[in-house]
């Protein structure tokens, strides 16, 4: 597949702006074949897909690669993506409400105003990702190597952090309270965050 064919394209629909899905003439709005749409995807070879406003809420998308895809405002609420390969990947603003990231590689992904409330990023790897203004109420990222993310202005109220890789990461005015960073390592910018109630 050549590389072409992911560069975005206007959605053919009359007058809307978006652009239009990789391998479809419309963008998710617009699609009226979505069940058939979602079984057509290669979940192995999504590598710079334009996904925006996907519904896969719910789906087993384990170990798919979504390599520098972009995922903006999709919905994964519940989805499984553990293992999965989004690194690079623009998942800002989507939907990661209880999604099961379990291993994940978010290197460099962003996650910019996401909700991912609930979501388990166990072992995850998000190195030099972008969480600032995510929402993670009572996420779970223990053991996961956050090395230079940066989750500024992030909601991270009642999230677990146990044995997590803190190093460098720049927690400036996020709401850490009630957080658990037990056996967290490496050093972290606190920098005006709320750690009231935080355990470390
Ligand atoms: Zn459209």
């Amino acid at each position: 597949m050549s590389s072409s064919h992911y560069a975005p394209v206007p959605c053919s629909a009359s007058r809307c702006e978006k652009h239009a899905l990789s391998g479809a003439a419309y963008c998710w709005t617009h699609l009226e074949n979505k069940g058939e749409f979602i079984q057509s995807l290669n979940l192995s070879a999504m590598v710079d897909a334009w996904l925006a406003e996907i519904d896969l809420a719910g789906r087993d998308l384990s170990n798919a690669n979504f390599v520098r895809a972009r995922l903006s405002g999709a919905n994964f609420a519940g989805a499984n993506l553990s293992g999965a390969d989004l690194r690079r990947a623009f998942l800002d603003g989507a939907n990661l409400r209880d999604t099961n990231l379990r291993g994940a590689n978010l290197e460099l992904a962003v996650l910019g105003g996401a909700d991912a409330s609930g979501a388990d990023f166990t072992g995850a790897d998000l190195r030099r990702s972008n969480l600032v203004g995510t929402k993670a109420h009572g996420a779970d990222f223990s053991q996961a190597d956050l090395y230079y993310a940066r989750p500024g202005n992030a909601d991270l109220r009642a999230s677990s952090f146990r044995g997590s890789t803190i190093e460098r990461t720049i927690f400036r005015r996020a709401n850490l309270s009630d957080t658990d960073f037990t056996a967290a390592h490496g050093t972290a910018n606190f920098e005006s965050a709320n750690m009231q109630g935080m355990k470390r």
